[in-house]
């Protein structure tokens, strides 16, 4: 469902972020992405919503090489995507039905089942009736949750998320981490960038290791 060949990255001016990174993922797979800082890990994420080409190789998604979408049929590819990149932050002065809703008002859904979507969202997430709330009022762990929920609300087959821990309490992170497992049991890839793959360790999730652009573990 979605492969890698021979990806090499080399920003304008700098040195190779990715070299010749190839793997594969089967749908329905959990894959807990490390590597230390600078090893190349939000640069390999990015190339999944074309946020970023390869310098050279493929990137295919369902049998489709996005790598050389054209721009035009990029926002089709990114509706079928959950993402939580480190850019995607909530709306502090809207509450919280109002950001899951975000993405399916993009997506021009009707009210009536938008809002049947963020309600399932937020339950699965364990925030069912907190769709009133402002952000703002709400812990580390739940706000991150809300970014979890507006990710997963137009039910995307592939969930991509960077460091979803960060600036979490060891409670709070032990419960995303969690959160990101169970959706294994509805079918849905995950890819999960983190410092820490050892919080995700519980359900033996396939691993795969960057190190200065390297893929050193995982590759198949
Ligand atoms: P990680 O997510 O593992 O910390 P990154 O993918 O952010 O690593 O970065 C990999 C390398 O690419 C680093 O050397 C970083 O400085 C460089 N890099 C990342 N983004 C850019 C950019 N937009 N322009 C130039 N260099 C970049
Ligand atoms: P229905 O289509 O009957 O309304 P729901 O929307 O209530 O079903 O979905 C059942 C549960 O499974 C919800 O909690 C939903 O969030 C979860 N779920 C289904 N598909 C996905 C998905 N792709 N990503 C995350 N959660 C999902």
């Amino acid at each position: 469902m979605i492969v890698f060949e021979q990806v090499s990255k080399r920003y304008p001016g700098g040195h190779e972020a990715l070299s010749e990174v190839s793997f594969e993922l089967r749908h329905g797979e959990l894959v807990v992405l490390s590597g230390h800082s600078g090893a190349g890990k939000s640069t390999l994420l990015k190339m999944i919503p074309v946020l970023e080409r390869p310098s050279a190789g493929r990137v295919l998604i369902n049998n489709q090489d996005v790598s050389h979408l054209q721009r035009s049929a990029i926002p089709y590819l990114r509706r079928s995507l959950g993402l939580m990149l480190q850019d995607n932050r909530l709306l502090y002065d809207r509450n919280v039905f109002d950001n899951v809703v975000l993405p399916l008002v993009i997506a021009g859904m009707s009210p009536k089942d938008a809002a049947r979507r963020v309600h399932a969202a937020l339950e699965r997430v364990g925030l069912g009736g907190r769709d009133q709330e402002m952000p703002i009022g709400l812990s580390g762990g739940e706000q991150q949750r809300v970014a979890i929920a507006r990710a997963i609300v137009k039910r995307p087959s592939i969930l991509i998320a960077d460091e979803p821990t960060a600036h979490l309490d060891a409670a709070y992170a032990h419960e995303i981490a969690e959160l990101f497992q169970s959706f294994k049991s509805v079918g849905v890839t995950v890819i999960v960038c983190t410092h820490d793959p050892a919080l995700f360790a519980e359900t033996r999730p396939r691993r795969l290791v960057l190190r200065q652009g390297r893929l050193i573990e995982g590759a198949e």
